[in-house]
C-alpha cells in the first residue's frame, strides 16, 4: 500500500512514493551531485532532491523540476521536508 497524505484536505497518494518521483530525483542528484544546502552536518554529496516550496505547501510543484535542488540526507531532514513532514502527514 502506498502511503496516503490530506493535502489541502484531500487525501491522496504521498507524491513522493511515484515511480515518477524517483526518476525526477534521481535525475536532481545526476545533475547537482552537490548539496546545495550546505546546512551544519552536510556531507556535500547529494543523496536526494530537496523541495524548495515544501510538498505540503505546494503540492502542484512536487514532481516540478525547478522546484528541486540536489540535497544531503542530513541538510534536507534539518529541513524538516522528509521526517518531521511526514509524521505530520501521516494519517
Ligand atoms: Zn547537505
Amino acid at each position: 500500500m502506498s502511503r496516503r497524505v490530506v493535502i489541502h484536505g484531500i487525501e491522496q497518494i504521498d507524491p513522493r512514493e511515484t515511480r515518477a518521483w524517483r526518476r525526477l530525483r534521481d535525475l536532481v542528484v545526476r545533475e547537482e551531485p552537490n548539496c546545495q544546502l550546505q546546512l551544519p552536518g552536510c556531507t556535500g554529496a547529494s543523496q536526494t532532491a530537496d523541495h524548495i516550496l515544501p510538498v505540503i505547501q505546494r503540492p502542484d510543484l512536487a514532481l516540478v523540476r525547478s522546484n528541486l535542488r540536489g540535497a544531503c540526507h542530513p541538510c534536507n531532514m534539518a529541513r524538516g521536508t522528509t521526517a518531521a513532514q511526514d509524521a505530520h502527514w501521516t494519517l
